[in-house]
Order: C-alpha cells, then sequence, then structure tokens
C-alpha cells in the first residue's frame, strides 16, 4: 500500500535535498518582506490579530519562540524561514504560491515520495477510463523553482523549540511552519484487509498499488453480489466510496448483466451523502438503480478466501456478516502518526487550526491545510484550492504584523460519478452551504459536469493548482 510504502523508502542513505534556481520567483507581484520583519520574534504587533479577525482571538505573534544561535542545534546550517511538511496537493500549492511572495532559498518542502498522485482520477481507473500512469508524476518535477525538496520523512515536530527532525536524520530549524502531510490508510483496522487487498475479489480505488485491481475485478465479475464499503469516521473524498459503485452499476447495466447482480452499498454513515440536495437527488437514483443500502454497518473483517464480509453496527455492536463476489473496501483513515504523536495534534490527532485562517491554534506561526486538519470541511483537493491562497495570503500577513484574514468558508466540491458519462456536481461550504458555480442544476446528473470531471478539473489541478495559480 502507498502509504505504508513510502514512510520506508526514505532511507538514510537516500534522503536527498534539491534546490531549484529561481527564474520565476522575483516576478511576484507581491510585497517582499524584508528579513528582519519576517522574523517571528519581530514580527509580533503590539495589538494582534484577533481584534479585526475574531476568528483567531488568543493568538499573539510574539509568543512564537525564537531561537538564539546558541541554542540552535549543532551542524544544522541556518534556519530556513518557511518548512512545508508534505508535497502533496497542499504542500505544492502553498509552496508555489509563497516562493512568488518570499523569493528563492526560502522555503524546504520535506516529503519521501518519488511520486505525486492527481488521486482524484482514481475513481475513473477504478472504471477503467484512464490509466492510473496518467494520475502520476515525478515530485520533482513539481518543486517550484526556487524551493527546496528533501525527499526524507519527517518523524518529529518540536513546535517549542520551531524545528523539525527527519527520519534520514536531519534537523530542519524553521521560522514558519506549514503542515499538508495528508491522510493515512489505516488498512490494518480492518481483520484480513491488508493481505487480501489489490488481490482477486478485493479491491480499493483508495491507493495507487491497488486501483487496477478495481477495473479488473469489474472486467473478470460474472454476477453475484458486488459489495462497496465506507468505513466509520473521517475520509479524503467521501463520495469516491460511491461514486464506484456507481460506475459499476452502469458498467453491467450497460454489458447486460445487471440482473445477474445484487449491488450493495455498506456504510458506517446514517444516509448516501451528508448536503440534503444532493442526498434526495443520489437517493433517487439507489431506487431508481435498485441499489440495496445497508446504513450504519462499519466493515470490520474480510475474509477473502471464503468471500466474506463482516461488520460491525453502529448502534448494538452486533457482528453482521455478509457473502460477497467482489468487494471494493474504502479503508479506515486517521491523521499520519508521526502527527497523532506530536504537539501539533489535537482532537482525534488531526492538526486543530482556525477553520478560518488556517492558522494553528496553539502555534501561531504553524499552519496547516488539506486532509490532516480538523477543518470541518469536506477533506478533498477542491477544499484545498481555497484553502491554499488563504493560508499563504495570513503567512504573509502574520509575517508582516498584520492582522489575518478569515477567508476560508469551508467550499469543497464532490463530483459524484453515477454513470460512465454523467456527474451530480457537488459543491458546498461550511455547515452544508450549497456554493454551486455553474448556473445550471448541479444536483443532476449531467454529460457537462463529467466533462469537467474528466478533463477540466485534471488540467486545473496540473496547469494552474500546482503552479499556484488556481
Ligand atoms: C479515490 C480518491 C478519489 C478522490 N476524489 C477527489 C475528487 O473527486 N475531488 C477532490 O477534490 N478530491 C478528491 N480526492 C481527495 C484528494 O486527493 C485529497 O483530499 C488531497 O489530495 C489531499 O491533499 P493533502 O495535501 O492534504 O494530502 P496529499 O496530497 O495526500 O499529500 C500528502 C503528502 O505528505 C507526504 N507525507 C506523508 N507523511 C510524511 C512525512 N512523515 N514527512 C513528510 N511528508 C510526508 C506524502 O508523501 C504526500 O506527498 C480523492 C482521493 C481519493 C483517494
Amino acid at each position: 500500500m502507498a502509504e505504508k510504502k513510502k514512510p520506508a523508502s526514505a532511507k538514510k542513505s537516500s534522503a536527498k535535498s534539491t534546490t531549484k534556481p529561481a527564474a520565476a520567483a522575483k516576478k511576484g507581484g507581491a510585497k517582499k518582506p524584508s528579513a528582519k520583519k519576517t522574523a517571528p520574534k519581530t514580527a509580533a504587533p503590539k495589538k494582534s490579530s484577533a481584534k479585526k479577525a475574531p476568528a483567531t482571538p488568543s493568538l499573539q505573534t510574539s509568543s512564537i519562540p525564537s531561537l538564539k544561535p546558541a541554542q540552535r542545534p549543532v551542524g544544522q546550517g541556518k534556519p530556513r524561514q518557511v518548512v512545508i511538511i508534505g508535497g502533496g496537493t497542499g504542500g505544492i500549492d502553498v509552496a508555489a504560491r509563497l516562493v512568488r511572495v518570499l523569493g528563492a532559498g526560502k522555503i524546504t518542502i520535506v516529503d519521501p515520495a518519488q511520486h505525486h498522485d492527481y488521486q482524484p482520477m482514481w475513481t475513473l481507473v477504478g472504471a477503467g477510463q484512464v490509466t492510473k500512469e496518467s494520475t502520476r508524476r515525478n515530485m520533482e518535477s513539481l518543486i517550484p523553482k526556487g524551493v527546496e525538496w528533501l525527499k526524507d520523512a519527517v518523524v518529529d515536530i518540536q513546535p517549542e523549540r520551531n524545528l523539525v527532525k527527519t527520519k534520514g536524520g536531519k534537523t530542519l530549524e524553521y521560522e514558519y511552519l506549514v503542515a499538508a502531510p495528508g491522510i493515512q490508510l489505516d488498512w490494518d483496522k480492518v481483520a484480513g484487509l491488508k493481505e487480501s487487498v489489490g488481490k482477486g475479489p478485493v479491491v480499493s480505488n483508495y491507493a495507487y498499488d491497488t486501483v487496477d485491481s478495481t477495473w479488473q475485478a469489474i472486467q473478470s465479475f460474472k454476477g453475484g453480489t458486488a459489495l462497496f464499503t465506507m468505513p466509520a469516521g473521517l475520509v479524503k473524498c467521501p463520495g469516491a466510496p460511491q461514486k464506484i459503485m456507481w460506475l459499476m452499476e452502469d458498467h453491467l447495466r450497460r454489458n447486460g448483466q445487471r440482473n445477474k447482480a445484487e449491488v450493495v452499498f455498506a456504510s458506517a454513515g446514517a444516509a448516501i451523502f451528508g448536503i440534503p440536495r444532493y442526498r434526495e437527488a443520489l437517493e433517487k437514483l439507489l431506487k431508481a438503480r435498485g441499489v440495496k443500502t445497508l446504513f450504519g454497518h462499519n466493515l470490520v473483517a474480510v475474509d477473502a478466501r471464503n468471500h466474506v464480509a463482516t461488520f460491525e453496527t453502529m448502534d448494538t455492536k452486533q457482528r453482521v456478516t455478509l457473502k460477497f463476489d467482489m468487494i471494493h473496501v474504502t479503508p479506515p483513515q486517521s491523521a499520519p502518526d508521526f502527527i497523532k504523536k506530536s504537539p501539533l495534534a489535537g482532537e482525534g490527532g488531526w492538526i486543530p487550526v482556525d477553520k478560518h485562517t488556517t492558522q494553528h491554534v496553539k502555534y501561531p506561526n504553524v499552519f496547516a491545510l488539506g486532509d490532516a486538519t480538523n477543518m470541518p470541511c469536506s477533506k478533498t483537493g477542491a477544499a484545498i484550492r481555497k484553502q491554499a491562497p488563504v493560508l499563504v495570503n495570513n503567512l504573509q500577513r502574520l509575517m508582516m504584523g498584520q492582522p489575518l484574514n478569515p477567508g476560508y468558508d469551508g467550499y469543497a466540491s464532490c463530483p459524484l460519478v453515477v454513470t460512465h458519462n454523467k456527474v451530480i456536481m457537488a459543491e458546498f461550504g461550511y455547515d452544508g452551504k450549497i456554493m454551486e458555480t455553474f448556473p445550471i442544476a448541479q444536483n443532476k446528473p449531467r454529460y457537462s459536469m463529467y466533462l469537467v470531471k474528466r478533463y477540466l478539473l485534471p488540467k486545473l489541478y496540473w496547469d494552474f493548482m500546482m503552479k499556484g495559480r488556481a
């Protein structure tokens, strides 16, 4: 599984650091704060941002700890201005924006991964529409010019001392930290899953290593029960567990196999979708297409040999078993372990940030975005597209001693692929506020929205978001 492999691949000897020349860095339009102004100890205005931005009432920039040279870890070089943990969706977007503001040589991304994946496309990989190779790029090709990449895994974060330590034995001191380490896939929380996923009838779109097993299983399905599961707790792209269910149901229908199959969606949740506008549309589809649902059922074991899935009911904790001929599993997910055990972690292990400014609630010189945070939005790349500019703007404001801007409204989007060429384009913000982009009823399955998902959004991601321009 990709998530497990990544940290392991960051061998001590292979840890390396590359910096690209800052060709474009100086062209940035924003005012570059001076070195003095950017130092956390000097950035504190007497009046904190709190008065003008009630979302961050208790934060004082003056409380940012600053190490004197003598206290610095020996032999680790000068402190970085900004260290970014993770070069995924959030980390690259932030780095690309920030280097335009700060210039070259100020930012270090730490990430052990050799590759960066456009995960939203894995839904269509699982349905055989695109190859998984087309979703992957070399990490190096995405590191913005002027940004240093340390190919290593962070294992320890000490925000009181403004430093992070890596698996490869490096200690990096920072003035500002951005945490974007993503979410962890906990395959081993379902008994029998880790050993069986990606083989035969047990499949999952949730990792690069297993995503093509979904299409193989769909093609070799000869009838019987096709089971799709959604775990308890938070997951990235909460729509993805059902998207592949709709795609398989549609595939069976178009290939004259639908009457030989029972399609079952078993979810620990209480409904097919959280937002009423889209839930109602999806409930109609469930009925029209004869999909069986089992809500309040959390998958706890997979017996791949005997094709048996075991669930625990959410209310009475009873065990329920179901025979399957194919099962698509969305694994349980949580904050990465190294975050959970760090002082950055809050309730449930997530990184607690102000949900409008993205600033850490305890450490003012720490910001976070994406799947690892406790922001009560849907964990999606779409959410990050709106979080990244707010984060970068607020980091600049903090550096210049200005009040923070509570600019993130919880926006997220979920292109619910419901047939091979139709999408319900859900877009919503905090408290379920509908935030649709197009002047059409987006709660209806539409070919035009499929084109957006299939062609427009990948382009937006690679050519704009990964360059900090979306
Ligand atoms: C099947 C599927 C379908 C999806 N569909 C959609 C969709 O339609 N629309 C949408 O908007 N979103 C979708 N998403 C969700 C979206 O891909 C994620 O929400 C987004 O990529 C999260 O970005 P992130 O930066 O938080 O984490 P990631 O992009 O996962 O990046 C985290 C990075 O941190 C690195 N890292 C991990 N541990 C360490 C460490 N110890 N030290 C340093 N670095 C570390 C990792 O190597 C990785 O590069 C989907 C996801 C999946 C799996």
